[in-house]
């Protein structure tokens, strides 16, 4: 890459990771910025470039989840400089040219090349300490980015092969992986499975299921994999039957009758929420996250309206497996 100094981001929790990569980094290290969090606010992206710009950086090491990689990206976007991610959870942020920067409260997304990762290495070796509570929804996170491609408005038949291949690759490791947290092949298996969530969401548009958990995250303030998790089964059966051979598709690398349903019975096997109601959703929201997710028309393959989304949201909330 041709670069002489990079900045090692991470979170507090992930401080020491980021030390280790440092040390290792020798001469080429600028740096230590480990105060990543959550849905990068604009404050903590600023601060992280005025010390890239102290530090004289020309690099980003982005070593974490979606919220490191995802400061790497706020600071990429101003300076242009080439990330390196070293992805430790299943996010797939690592492989998209999407970014996400929250102002006053509001996260606000966007799409450019410049904040796409150079270079991305995966090793296995550390996802091994992702706490199980962390892990199941982390995968189920990616396992969204996977069933929402195959029915995008630009959907093609590479990105959805790439993607039922994903998600075959996660129903069979998630559980295992919880099982055994240390079991190096199955972290392995479900890492791939990230990596091509992580794929397919940046190379076709997605639709309901990651608006709707958009509206519901930044506006109740709940946490983003497990949203993701909770929505999904009820998003597929949503769509189901507006795209029956896409969600056949998916029923059958998650070995189940429905995608819907394989989703549900995944998410619980592997002890995760299911509930809006277990994640922080006050059951008097239902109304205005169903107002807020109808109010401007987006894609997807089965048209979005307050009734629909209503029922979708009440289901979700007592976390009724899908009929
Ligand atoms: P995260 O990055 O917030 O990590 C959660 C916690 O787990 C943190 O405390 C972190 O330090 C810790 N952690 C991470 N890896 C660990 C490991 N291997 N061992 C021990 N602890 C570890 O969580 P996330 O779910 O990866 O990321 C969520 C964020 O990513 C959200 O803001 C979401 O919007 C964003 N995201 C962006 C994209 C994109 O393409 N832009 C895609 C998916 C998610």
């Amino acid at each position: 890459m041709g670069v002489k100094r990079a900045l090692v981001l991470a979170t507090p929790e992930q401080r020491r990771e980021a030390e280790d990569a440092s040390r290792r980094l020798g001469e080429l290290s600028a740096g230590i910025y480990a105060q990543a969090v959550m849905h990068v606010p604009i404050e903590s992206a600023r601060k992280a470039r005025d010390e890239a710009k102290r530090l004289d950086a020309d690099c980003y090491v982005a070593l974490g989840g979606g919220s490191t990689v995802g400061l790497g990206k706020a600071i990429a976007l101003e300076s242009g400089l080439p990330i390196v991610a070293v992805p430790t959870t299943y996010a797939g942020s690592e492989m998209s040219p999407i970014y996400g920067i929250t102002e006053g409260g509001i996260k606000k997304t966007g799409k450019d090349r410049k904040v796409l990762p150079r270079t991305v290495i995966y090793d296995v070796n550390l996802t091994l300490t992702l706490p199980p509570k962390v892990t199941g929804p982390s995968g189920m996170n990616a396992m969204a980015h996977l069933v929402e491609a195959l029915y995008a408005e630009d959907a093609n038949p590479i990105i959805s092969m790439l993607a039922v291949e994903g998600i075959r690759a996660l129903a069979r490791s998630l559980p295992l992986v919880m099982k055994n947290p240390c079991d190096l092949e199955a972290r392995s298996d479900a890492l791939y499975g990230a990596w091509l969530g992580g794929t397919v969401l940046g190379a076709v548009g997605m639709a309901m299921h990651h608006k709707l958990c958009h509206t519901l995250g930044g506006f109740f303030n709940l946490p983003h994999a497990e949203v993701h998790t909770v929505i999904l089964p009820y998003a597929a059966a949503y769509n189901q039957a507006v795209v029956p051979q896409e969600m056949n598709r998916a029923a059958e690398a998650l070995g189940a009758k429905t995608a819907a349903q394989g989703i549900y019975d995944l998410s619980v096997k592997i002890g995760a929420a299911v509930a809006l109601r277990d994640i922080g959703m006050p059951l008097e929201g239902l109304d205005r996250a169903a107002e807020i997710a109808t109010r401007n028309p987006y894609y997807n393959p089965r048209p979005v309206d307050y009734a629909g989304v209503r029922t979708l949201l009440e289901d979700a909330y007592y976390g009724k497996r899908p009929e």
